[in-house]
This record gives C-alpha cells, sequence and structure tokens, in this order.
C-alpha cells in the first residue's frame, strides 16, 4: 500500500487527501487546524500530530497550503516534514508559491537528499474532491515518473514544463492572466451599470461575444448579481497569485508596462475589505472607486 503524507487541508487539500483515500493509500493527515481533518479520520487516515509526523514513515509528501509562509513553515520550519523524510522520498509541492520560493526549496530539499517537484494545479474544489485537477509540472523527467503513481489520483491531466520551477512560472502566469481578466470584467460590468444599460442584455452580449473567455462566463453572471455566495477562490488567494506573477514579471521583462500591477493593487483593495470572500467582489471594488 502506498504511504502518503499530506500536509493542508484547506478547500482544495481536504478534497485531495480524500482522493488518496478512495485509491486506498495509507494516508497520515496533517492540517494547522485539526477540525478540517476529521471526517477524513473517520474515513481511514491517521492524524499526524506535526508535518514531520506526517511525513516520518510516507514514500511520498504532498503539500496543500496557502503560500510561500505557510509552505516554508511546513517544510523547513519547527517540526517541519524535510527533516522526518528519508533520502529519496517524494516532496510533492502542490500549493500555489513563488517562483523564487520553488526554487529555493528545491535546492533546500535536495540538499536533504529528498525529490522535489512542483506540481501547482489547475482546478476548483470540486475537481479536487474529484480527482479530476490538472497538474502543471516542474521536474526531471525520471523524478516526474517516480511521482505518477502520486499524482494520478489526483488528477485526469498532467501538463510537464521542464525543469524544477516551471510549472510554477506557467501557474502564475496563468492566474495572473485571471486576475486582470477578472479585474477587467468588474470594470466593463461597472461601467455598463453606471451608464444604465440594461444588464440582461449587456450579459447575454458579453457571453456570447469574443471577449467571453471562461472567466467571464464564470464570473459575469455572479458579479452583475452580486452573488458571492460559496467562495472557492478568495481575494487573498488571488492577490497573492498576481503579486508572486508580478514580482516574476518585473524579473523577466524589465520596463514592460506590467497590465498585471494595476491588478495587484485592485486584489489589494479587494484583500484589505474582504480576503476571504469571493474573488468576483472585486465588481464592488471597481464601483466604489468614482
Ligand atoms: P485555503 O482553503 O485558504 O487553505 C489554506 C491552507 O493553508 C489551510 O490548510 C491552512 O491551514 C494552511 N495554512 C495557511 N497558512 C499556514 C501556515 N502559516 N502554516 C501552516 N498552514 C497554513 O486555500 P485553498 O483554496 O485550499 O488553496 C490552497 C492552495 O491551492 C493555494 O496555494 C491556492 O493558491 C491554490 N489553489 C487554490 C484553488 C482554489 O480554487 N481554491 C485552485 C488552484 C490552486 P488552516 O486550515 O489551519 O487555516
Amino acid at each position: 500500500m502506498p504511504r502518503v503524507g499530506f500536509i493542508g487541508l484547506g478547500r482544495m487539500g481536504h478534497g485531495m487527501a480524500g482522493r488518496y483515500l478512495d485509491a486506498g493509500f495509507a494516508v497520515a493527515l496533517w492540517n494547522r487546524s485539526k477540525a478540517k481533518a476529521d471526517d477524513l479520520i473517520a474515513r481511514g487516515a491517521h492524524w499526524a500530530t506535526s508535518p514531520a509526523a506526517a511525513a516520518a514513515e510516507a514514500d511520498a509528501v504532498v503539500t496543500m497550503v496557502a503560500d510561500d509562509e505557510a509552505s516554508r513553515a511546513v517544510w523547513l520550519g519547527k517540526d517541519g516534514a524535510a527533516a522526518a523524510m528519508k533520502s529519496g522520498t517524494l516532496a510533492i509541492e502542490c500549493s500555489t508559491v513563488s517562483h523564487r520560493h520553488a526554487l529555493d526549496m528545491a535546492r533546500a530539499l535536495r540538499g536533504r537528499g529528498l525529490i522535489y517537484i512542483d506540481c501547482p494545479v489547475t482546478g476548483l474544489p470540486d475537481a479536487a474532491a474529484a480527482g479530476k485537477l490538472t497538474l502543471l509540472v516542474g521536474a526531471d523527467a525520471a523524478d516526474l515518473d517516480k511521482a505518477r503513481p502520486f499524482l494520478d489520483p489526483l488528477s485526469t491531466t498532467i501538463r510537464h514544463f521542464g525543469d524544477v520551477g516551471s510549472g510554477t512560472v506557467y501557474k502564475l502566469i496563468n492566474n495572473l492572466m485571471g486576475a486582470i481578466q477578472i479585474a477587467g470584467i468588474a470594470e466593463g460590468l461597472a461601467i455598463a451599470e453606471q451608464a444604465g444599460l440594461d444588464m440582461k442584455l449587456v450579459l447575454e452580449a458579453v457571453e456570447t461575444g469574443v471577449a467571453a473567455s471562461p472567466q467571464v462566463i464564470r464570473h459575469s453572471k455572479r458579479m452583475a448579481a452580486r452573488n458571492f455566495e460559496g467562495a472557492t477562490f478568495t481575494a487573498a488567494l488571488r492577490h497573492k497569485d498576481a503579486a508572486y506573477a508580478v514580482a516574476l514579471a518585473e524579473r523577466l521583462l524589465r520596463d514592460a508596462p506590467l497590465m498585471g500591477r494595476a491588478a495587484v493593487a485592485a486584489y489589494d483593495r479587494a484583500k484589505s475589505i474582504a480576503p476571504d470572500d469571493d474573488e468576483a467582489r472585486m465588481i464592488e471594488i471597481v464601483s466604489r472607486s468614482k
């Protein structure tokens, strides 16, 4: 029975950990707040009292936490996973982290004889719980092959972009483009509202016109209705991803007029008002800034 240590049971991680139980893996869990593990323990997972305890017996350790700070804490902090892992164990980072962080972690964990791969994901929490994520992998090909048995229960698609860090580069551009689009949808709809247009007609035109991306389809009706029920992706996470992406852009596209900066500033405001609310609340931020 393959043994996995799973760390981080938020909206995404909870469903991902459940997939390993469904697939018959032995699962040791750790999350900062234990209550989120209760139903998984009832399904057969073992509760570990620290990231190190979750990692000690594992063939692979998978992390799905918020950001760089959380990732560093669970891998390298007090009672962190890395110190407990046997040489040659897989360290699979599914959290969306900065590119710099992914490279730093790869260096630090390789220095301890571990195999670190960056494996951020696309797909919402329902896809995570159903094993239908797309995985964006940065790894040596041989390391990816070793990791595949631990990736298959989570995913329908694995995209291998190249060496460690490259999965994170793609994830960050994906979410930066999303941040710019979502801020753009909010701005367009807010203008239409202020101009007194028939919003039913506007929505129909937007959703069937050339600007209709999956983000537009996903967010425009909810924005116009101010329906922010059931946050799947929060303002704080979108801000984090866009900020990490802009940091990378500033290294690679020096002196370019970066659209991402405006999106980061807009999400900074959204985050300061309602960090844990749905990212679509951007319409309220844009509507307020008259
Ligand atoms: P979430 O629901 O906010 O969960 C965040 C997780 O990180 C929780 O387990 C939380 O622990 C843990 N955490 C936060 N700070 C920590 C710290 N300092 N030390 C230890 N643990 C810490 O977020 P999510 O939506 O599951 O997202 C998780 C990751 O997946 C993020 O990197 C996000 O960008 C990425 N992602 C999310 C989606 C989505 O649709 N939601 C899609 C693709 C990728 P507690 O439970 O104790 O708070």
